[in-house]
């Protein structure tokens, strides 16, 4: 490799100094190096009719969690001798002015597949070669390639996690370890007429800080990543013996599984060193639990959705979509708002959405329970809009995974027993009897005695007096019945999934209004 003077390390994702591939490629052989940042305002756009602050495509807590990670990587920068040069507006146009301004002549970035960040980087890399720059855009989001994974695969994507470790067998980068940070980072040069700016309060993005009566649960960047990752993975046993989907969904004051998906999220942990890590852990245990339901294999099921997301043209649409099954799923904007404002009368699935709105975060089978609720299970509305709010929503969101998870839920692809309904009222009963989930959640409901706190509307009037809780006034009833609900439900899928074999998935939209 030979010296060059100015490099550029451009952030997406990959917030962090361990395992980067791509600083240290920029780190090695260059006098400078510009660690820059765009705010991309597609993101933040605010939107003032909506039920709580933030945009329609990140909310509140999800854009913290960013703001947060930016100030740990600055920090952790500066300690290497550099700092993040933090600029806002279309991330194309900044970054070509920046290539051009600083006469870059080597461009880094994590590759990503998501199809918002390919289109991006393409016309950043067009540009670069255009120009002579030498460009370096290794993959570490992931364990693996998801071309490599397809290309093994014979050209399709997987349809099955478990051939992940089958096709590709274990990751090549395992077997030595990956480098935990970097001695030094070369300084940045002149930064000529450039707009930088401080990483930006919630307030300059247009955001209202929720604080309501707990404080965020997530702490935003690399320093906090690791550290929980040192937390959950100190008793060892606990991680050699991890199986999902056993795992209590309900639990919030110590939750059941890890809740690094936000850190992995934005590339404040790396994939490869957490599951190098569980791999460690393995060694130390005979006993221990494998793939598909082992902690390392949850790593295994992220691979899985990126692969598929990757090779699939309109994944995240049900038209066009060719592993998508056809389904005549309704409007209703009216059921979707009381499903997304925990006013559905049914205290598991609003006490689930009240947790997904104030962390950004629920347990595996919440998600479960609230995805299967809105679709296949008892309001039928369409996935798409389900997935809309989990992306707004989440601190975790992630295009390949909710996507991919909204497929499986709605039985519209990779699951298809559409029989198997979570019960919104027996599922979470059989975790937590005395209700404490919901009373934490649902205070509303904090008086109502346990033998009611599933279903409220059965509760005797004298009873919903005493608890303070009178239904159809303080706490909705039911907006459906789950029993006739369910069966219709089942029903329509049922003939959808007739329709598709016998159209081999070619549903017209005539078909689809007969079938409504
Ligand atoms: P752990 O059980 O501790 O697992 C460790 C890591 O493995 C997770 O952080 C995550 O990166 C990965 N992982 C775990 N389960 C899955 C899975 N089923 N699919 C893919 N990767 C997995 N996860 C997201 O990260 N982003 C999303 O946008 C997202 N949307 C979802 C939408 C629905 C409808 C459903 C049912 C699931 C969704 N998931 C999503 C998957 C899963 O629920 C979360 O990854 C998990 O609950 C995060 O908690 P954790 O970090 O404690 O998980």
């Amino acid at each position: 490799m030979t010296t060059i003077s100015n490099s550029l390390m451009w952030f997406r994702k990959g917030l962090r100094i361990h395992d980067n591939p791509a600083l240290e490629y920029a780190a090695k052989n260059s006098s400078n190096v510009y660690p820059v940042f765009v705010i991309d305002p597609h993101y933040m756009k605010p939107d003032p009719g909506a039920f709580s602050p933030g945009s329609r495509l990140a909310g509140v807590n999800r854009i913290r969690f960013l703001l947060e990670s930016l100030v740990d990587l600055d920090s952790s920068l500066k300690k290497l001798g550099s700092r993040l040069l933090v600029f806002h507006g279309e991330p194309g146009d900044e970054l070509i002015r920046c290539l051009k301004e600083w006469n870059i002549k080597r461009l880094c970035f994590e590759y990503d597949t998501d199809p918002y960040y390919q289109a991006l980087g393409a016309r950043v890399k067009n540009y670069a070669s255009e120009n002579g720059i030498e460009i370096f855009s290794p993959v570490s989001h992931t364990l693996f390639n998801p071309a490599h994974i397809i290309e093994k695969n014979g050209g399709k994507p997987p349809m099955n996690c478990q051939l992940i470790l089958k096709l590709v067998g274990e990751p090549q980068w395992l077997s030595s370890p990956l480098s935990t940070t970097l001695d030094t980072i070369p300084p940045i040069g002149d930064v000529g007429n450039c707009d930088i700016i401080e990483v930006p309060t919630l307030k300059q993005l247009g955001y209202e800080d929720i604080q309501e009566d707990e404080p965020p649960i997530f702490r935003g960047g690399e320093t906090e990543a690791l550290r929980r990752l040192r937390e959950s993975t100190s008793d060892k046993e606990w991680v050699a013996k991890f199986e999902k989907p056993k795992g209590d969904p309900s639990a919030f004051l110590k939750p059941a599984t890890t809740m690094l998906s936000p850190y992995l999220k934005f590339g404040c942990l790396s994939s490869r060193y957490f599951y190098q890590c569980c791999k460690e852990i393995e060694k130390e245990f005979k006993n221990h639990t494998d793939p598909p339901v082992s902690l390392r294999a949850q790593l295994l099921w992220r691979e899985f959705f990126y692969a598929v997301g990757f090779g699939t043209p309109n994944f995240d649409h049900m038209r066009g979509n060719a592993i998508c099954r056809q389904i005549p799923w309704n409007d209703d904007d009216e059921l979707l708002a009381a499903w997304r404002d925990s006013r559905t009368g049914f205290p598991w699935i609003d006490a689930i959405m009240v947790q997904l709105r104030k962390w950004g975060w629920i347990h595996h089978l919440a998600r479960h329970s609230v995805a299967c609720f809105l679709t296949r299970g008892d309001l039928f509305v369409h996935w798409e809009k389900g997935r809309d709010v989990f992306e707004r929503l989440l601190v975790d969101s992630d295009w390949a995974i909710n996507n991919g998870n909204w497929l499986w839920l709605s039985c519209s692809s990779f699951f298809y027993q559409f029989h198997r309904i979570y019960s919104p009222i027996t599922f979470g009963k059989k975790y937590d009897p005395s209700g404490a989930y919901i009373r934490h959640f649902l205070p509303v409901l904090k008086d109502m005695p346990k033998e009611y706190i599933y279903e409220p509307w059965t509760a005797p009037l004298s009873i919903q007096t005493k608890a303070n809780c009178i239904i159809g006034k303080d706490y909705p009833k039911p907006i459906i019945s789950h029993d006739v609900a369910s069966k219709e439900c089942k029903r329509k899928i049922g003939a959808a999934y007739e329709l598709n074999k016998k159209t081999n998935g070619m549903v017209s939209d005539e078909d689809m209004q007969n079938l409504r």
